[in-house]
């Protein structure tokens, strides 16, 4: 991103690992959305000229001062974040919910993956053992957001209730998995593309349903009428259409989870004397990313062969037309850049 809008591909000096800090040679490097709101948001918000990529996986080049537990060769997935390490969010964990503003990450506020090498801070890295790193660098944030979203809802995620996933892309393929390898739910998966609701079915829904104006019905007639309904709704779109099928099809009690970062709006009315937009008792939470803790977790699913990235893999020097594919909606799983 060498200034705000504008994805260049430039060549810069390699970058040297500082005390604490680790040189990775990238062997993979996932693209997100998330490139795209970073790389349009309001000019300074995010520095410029910055390297792009904060899904990455690679392998150990060289070490700096004082690093210790890694060396050259060892092979490592990246956990973007980078946390103040001060605040209340930080102290307990919970990097995630650092309160700076805006995030402090790789690719997010200092040089991302989206390169040959890349210096990151030690404590970052999280051992991945022999996975491949295409399959490594999706973990980190296509797996580990979803991961994250599915451990929010788990006590609501009991066996025999129903959970909806909307919108099958780069995270929503991630999430069917993760539901089928660790709970006991029907798991029914919502999208507009047949190739999408094709991979759910592989990745283990139990039920498809297309996106649409009849995907509400479709939905009732599996869960039932209101106030009965989808136990947890996980919509990872986060756009008009989909937050108002979120909100038509959740039970009374039940769970919505925005993973999405869609721009869309959720109406908040619960009285009775007018229609409600959503159940009384449901609860709303807008999860971000994930914790190192979980990462870990999502690489030992990975690792249990429960995990599998649907990857699509360009050279770096076709990175740009990764993420025009994914703006235009034709990325089918994860778009993964192997410099
Ligand atoms: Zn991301
Ligand atoms: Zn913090």
């Amino acid at each position: 991103m060498t200034r705000p809008g504008v994805l260049e591909q430039v060549e810069v000096p390699v970058p040297t690992a500082g005390p604490g800090e680790v040189l990775l040679a990238v062997g993979a490097v996932g693209a997100c959305h998330s490139d795209l709101h970073v790389l349009h948001a309001p000019p300074g918000l995010f520095p410029t000229p910055m390297t792009l990529g904060h899904e990455i996986a690679g392998t150990v080049d060289s070490v700096g001062a004082g690093v210790t537990g890694w060396s050259a060769g060892d092979r490592a997935a990246v956990y973007g974040i980078i946390g103040c390490g001060t605040c209340r969010g930080c102290l307990r964990g919970l990097e995630n919910q650092c309160r700076r503003i805006p995030p402090g990450g790789i690719g997010l506020s200092r040089d991302g993956g989206l390169a040959e090498y890349v210096a990151v801070p030690a404590s970052r890295l999280l051992h991945v053992g022999n996975l491949d790193l295409t399959q490594a660098a999706p973990l980190t944030d296509a797996g580990l957001t979803p991961y994250h979203a599915v451990e929010l809802a788990r006590p609501a995620l009991r066996p025999g209730t129903t959970c909806v996933v909307i919108g099958i892309g780069g995270l929503g393929h991630m999430a069917v998995q993760i539901l089928a390898a660790t709970t006991a739910v029907r798991i029914v998966a919502v999208d507009s593309s047949t190739a999408a609701l094709d991979l759910a079915t592989r990745v283990g829904a139990h039920h498809v349903v297309p996106a649409g104006p009849d995907a509400v019905e479709k939905i009732r007639e599996l869960v039932g009428p209101a106030p009965d309904g989808a136990d947890v709704v996980i919509d990872c779109v986060g756009v008009d259409p989909t937050l108002t099928t979120a909100r038509s099809v959740v039970a009374t009690g039940g769970q919505l989870l925005l993973v999405g970062l869609g721009g869309g709006t959720l109406p908040v009315r619960p009285v009775a004397d007018e229609p409600p937009t959503i159940p009384l008792e449901t609860s709303v939470t807008v999860p971000f990313w994930g914790t190192r803790a979980e990462l870990q977790e999502v690489i030992a699913l990975a690792r249990a062969g429960l995990l599998t990235a649907d990857v699509q893999t360009f050279p770096l020097e076709r990175a740009p037309e990764a993420y025009d594919l994914l703006r235009r909606g034709e990325i089918h799983g994860r778009a993964v850049v192997v410099p």
